[in-house]
């Protein structure tokens, strides 16, 4: 059984290229004794892995407390010849009430399909984290707005809030988000 549907999922065969923001002396966000750039990689294996079994061909830019330039990653999903490209990070505010979800992807180049990845993951993150639903939007994040393939940016949730800060703690929520990102990731290819 699990064969005959890992063969059938529309993402076997594709390249998806993984990219867990920030890294070594770049912390990126923190908050509530959380270092961004921990909560991101976590996420990134996770996914690494369920998408690995779903049978398509995941690539990371790190795979460890490692850091790359933003030039650096984009350039290697390049090199990989990624179908998509998905860089996964966590938000900030000085405002400790802002809290959720959100999706970002860029208009410079496969608008459409990047808007259509973005709109497949988001409501999966926002069921599996059970966090505010912040929407998809537009932004120019390097990573984004110079990978030429279909691309996003995921803002799990807020290292800064008490609420998102609890939910990325748990193990058990990070492996529910990845399950989730990755059934985002079929339903694009569908
Ligand atoms: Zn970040």
């Amino acid at each position: 059984d699990n064969v005959a549907s890992q063969l059938k999922n529309p993402v076997v065969g594709k390249t998806v290229f993984i990219d867990p923001g920030h890294g070594d002396q770049d912390s990126g966000a923190t908050g509530y004794g959380l270092l961004e750039k921990n909560v991101n990689l976590d996420i990134g294996k996770r996914l690494n892995s369920k998408l690995y079994s779903a049978g398509a061909l995941p690539v990371m830019s790190r795979t460890g407390d490692t850091f790359d330039s933003l030039e650096e990653r984009v350039n290697k999903g390049a090199k990989a010849k990624a179908d998509i490209f998905i860089s996964v990070h966590a938000n900030a505010n000085d405002n400790n009430s802002a809290n959720g979800t959100e999706t970002y992807y860029d208009k410079t180049y496969q608008s459409a399909n990047s808007l259509k990845l973005a709109q497949n993951i988001q409501p999966q993150m926002v069921s599996a984290l059970g966090t505010r639903d912040r929407g998809v939007k537009t932004a120019g994040f390097y990573v984004i707005k110079y990978s030429q393939m279909p691309s996003v940016l995921l803002e799990t949730g807020f290292v800064t809030s008490p609420i998102d800060s609890n939910i990325l703690k748990q193990s058990a929520k990070k492996d529910r988000l990845a399950t989730g990102i990755s059934k985002g990731v079929s339903s694009y290819f569908k």
